[in-house]
């Protein structure tokens, strides 16, 4: 074996992790960004070489953030798989994490981004802030802005991770007097041409990160150029962005039976129906989270009893809200901004299968008597409407 093959075993050793363990998550790598399996070994051999020879420089810079995302990052770093790939990020500045501070930790952001120009990475989580001339935020004595208008010229590309960096995110909600925004418009204000990959949803998940570290940095689609061809209209991977949570939702099958839970703690909560008439967002949802999981792909959303909140979406709070509202308007793939139809147009609206699934539902209630025991519409809509739902 030679030392390099030896000292990455040693690595993967000393995080539990066999070989065949990191050949797997190379293939879910590889799935994650549309690759086929014949470029496993390239990967793998592209993450081994690298983590012998080579550190790329980066840096995480918080904007108005809870820090959610760099908890959710946190999730990432005891012993496994993916922190073999994170380990190749020379991550000098990460100012909830680091121990330096003061003036030796901001030196340390501008010293990493100035001696690598062009080839440094920015992690920007957070809303970028721009109320009252950038002080709605202020870092190291500064509106926190300075640090994109200085450094974002010179990084190689921007990862937005969170909501609140692709476009303000919750911190961006109504009324927003911080006037909150996110990481692409704010450069596009300025004129800065930067490349930004947006990682929406509310934390990040970590397995999209480790995936473009590997695309962009060891695969060399930053370098190349080819990154920016699989981007989508908002900055998003299409791989990770492309397909509504309703497509891969292991519920479906109830959706397309009419079979809803319609309050928690129900007997149809316990058979694990559908969740849209508690507020499920997931037609309009267009994330890979059923797939990838979460917490070490543990689980999701959906899966542990919650319907999906939508946050993957652009607005997703002044959108979404309330989050277990029924929502009366569904439009599927297209993004809850883009308007929807009411169920009760449906027919007239689209052809689709939530019309399908809304009327199945209508004739198996029929069917079965429980019709003529539900409440009067009306009512219900005024019993929504008292809770702040019937969007
Ligand atoms: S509406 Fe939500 S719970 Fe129901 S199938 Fe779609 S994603 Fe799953
Ligand atoms: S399932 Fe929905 S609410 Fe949950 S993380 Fe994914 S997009 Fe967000």
């Amino acid at each position: 074996m030679a030392y390099e093959d030896r000292a990455f075993a040693e690595q993967l050793a000393a995080r539990g992790v066999t070989r065949r363990d990191f050949v797997k998550f190379c293939g879910s790598v590889a799935a994650m960004l549309g690759l086929s399996e014949s470029m496993v070994p390239t990967i793998a051999s592209a993450v081994e070489s690298a983590a012998g020879s080579k550190l790329y420089p980066a840096v995480w810079v918080n904007g108005g953030a809870c820090t959610g995302c760099t908890e959710s990052m946190a999730q990432a770093t005891y012993p496994d798989v993916a922190t073999v790939v994170l380990d190749i990020l020379s991550m000098n500045y990460m100012e909830t994490v680091m121990m330096a501070m003061g003036a030796d930790a901001e030196k340390a952001l501008y010293d990493t981004v100035n001696n690598n120009e062009g080839k440094a990475i920015m992690i920007y989580e957070g809303s970028v802030m721009k109320g009252w001339d950038g002080n709605a935020l202020r870092v190291a004595g500064e509106p926190s802005l300075k640090i994109l208008d200085d450094l974002a010229p010179k990084v190689a590309a921007i990862i937005a991770v969170g909501s609140c960096a692709v476009d303000g995110g919750w911190v961006k909600a109504g009324p927003n007097t911080a006037d909150a925004t996110g990481v692409s418009m704010y450069l596009a204000e300025k004129g800065i041409k930067t490349p930004v990959i947006n990682l929406p949803t509310c934390p990040v998940n970590p397995e999209w990160i480790v995936a473009m570290v590997v695309d962009v940095l060891l695969l060399g689609e930053l370098e190349s150029g080819a990154i920016l061809g699989k981007l989508d209209a908002q900055g998003r991977p299409k791989l990770i962005f492309g397909q509504t949570i309703h497509d891969n939702c292991p519920r479906r099958g109830h959706f397309e039976n009419g079979e809803f839970v319609y309050q928690f703690g129900s007997p149809e909560e316990a058979k694990g129906y559908c969740l849209y008439a508690m507020g499920c967002k997931g037609p309009q949802t267009q994330t890979n989270c059923p797939i990838v999981r979460w917490n070490n792909q543990t689980s999701w959303c959906v899966e542990s009893g919650s319907p999906c909140i939508g946050c993957g979406n652009f607005n997703w709070v002044d959108n979404g809200a309330p989050f277990l509202g029924r929502m009366r308007k569904v439009a599927i793939g297209s993004g809850s901004h883009n308007g929807g139809f009411a169920p009760g147009v449906a027919g007239a609206a689209v052809g689709g299968v939530v019309a399908a699934a809304l009327g199945v539902h209508a004739i198996g209630m029929a069917a079965t008597g429980r019709l003529g025991n539900m409440p009067d519409t009306e009512d219900v809509k005024e019993h929504d409407r008292k809770k702040g739902g019937d969007k």
